[in-house]
């Protein structure tokens, strides 16, 4: 079987190995693929990887040996799934190697917003041990969170996971979810209608992937239902926010700190008007890639094509 990874380095920078998949077939790993290269490298390959590498409709068709797509990643937006079902190729994905990753990266990007680490450090290290009253209490004011709302939108694997780490700092919960379970309720949790949640959270994370009904799910509308001051972050997916109506937001204060690990179109575009916003965290989509999850990932990823090549694919993405 011949295999190829279109973009490996995003998940193996040269820490981890590629022995086991290597083990399966014969291997060749792209650092990355340019979008005009990808037909030219797969068309003789049964099995692909990508994890950010759009495998489109036309890919589909014209690469009639590719029989396995693995995507290295939870969320497979990447893939044109009608097409790869209409041309019976097998799409895996890796359902949760990075639950805990992202869920403390969302608090930690909430934490951050918060308390604004980073730049008292930067501070502290440039001589000035304290500066203004001003930049400490008024541009940087540090924010307790215990007492107040977390909301999250789709309340999934890192949804749940994410709320639990907000619970243990004394926030309370609610989530929206187009498919709530009810058992999950309880004293410190229920879940509400987006409205609901937009008016009464204090801190909105977004945990649900990006489908056509989740596509700009924070806009000026949903925005202006929110409390002043409202903190918003994402590490599920950048279309799920119209980026210029949040940095509207961010300008008027109407939002007061916004912290986002995934954009629009990713790298991120020169004019995209998160780059200027104040009060903002932007960071490269890494939320998932301490090495602990790269190696499960890694780990799955090479269960995911031995299943499919023994004739029972798991993982299967429909
Ligand atoms: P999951 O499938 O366990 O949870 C998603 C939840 O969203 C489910 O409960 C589902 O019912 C809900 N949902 C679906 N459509 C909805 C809608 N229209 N409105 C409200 N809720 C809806 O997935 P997960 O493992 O928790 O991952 C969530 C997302 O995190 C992924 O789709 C991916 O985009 C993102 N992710 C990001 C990174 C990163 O590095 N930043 C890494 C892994 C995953």
């Amino acid at each position: 079987m011949k295999i190829v990874v279109l973009d490996g380095y995003t998940e193996n920078p040269g820490d981890l190995s590629w022995e086991s998949l290597e083990a399966l077939g014969t291997l060749t790993v792209y650092d990355r693929t340019p979008g005009d290269k990808v037909i030219e490298r797969i068309a003789d390959a049964q099995a692909v990887y990508t994890n950010k590498t759009p495998i489109t409709g036309e890919t589909i068709e014209k690469c009639a040996n590719m029989k396995f797509i693995g995507v290295l990643a939870t969320g497979y937006n990447v893939i044109d799934i009608k097409a790869a079902r209409s041309a019976n190729v097998v799409v895996s994905n890796i359902p949760s190697y990075g639950t805990d990753a992202v869920a403390q990266y969302a608090v930690a990007l909430l934490l951050e917003l918060c308390h604004h680490i980073g730049e008292h450090s930067d501070c502290v290290k440039a001589g000035e041990w304290s500066r203004s009253r001003d930049w400490c209490f008024w541009k940087h004011p540090l924010v307790e969170l215990a007492g107040k709302t977390f909301g999250v939108i789709g309340f999934g694997r890192i949804g749940q996971r994410t709320a639990k780490i907000a619970e243990a700092l004394g926030m309370k919960i609610v989530a929206y979810d187009e498919r709530p379970v009810k058992e999950l309720e309880g004293e410190n949790f229920r879940y509400v209608s987006l409205d609901e949640l937009l008016s009464m959270s204090d801190v909105i994370s977004l945990h649900c992937p990006l489908f056509p009904s989740t596509e700009g799910i924070i806009n000026k509308d949903t925005i202006a239902k929110m409390k002043d001051g409202v903190k918003i972050i994402n590490t599920s997916r950048g279309p799920l926010i119209v980026e210029q109506d949040l940095r509207q937001a961010l300008d008027s204060g109407k939002v007061s700190g916004a912290a986002v690990d995934v954009v629009s179109e990713e790298p991120i575009r020169e004019d995209n008007p998160l780059l200027g916003a104040k009060n903002s965290i932007i960071t490269p989509h890494i939320a998932w890639a301490p090495r602990e999850s790269r190696q499960r990932l890694m780990n799955i990823a090479v269960s995911n094509l031995k299943a499919f090549m023994e004739g029972n694919p798991v993982n299967v993405v429909s």
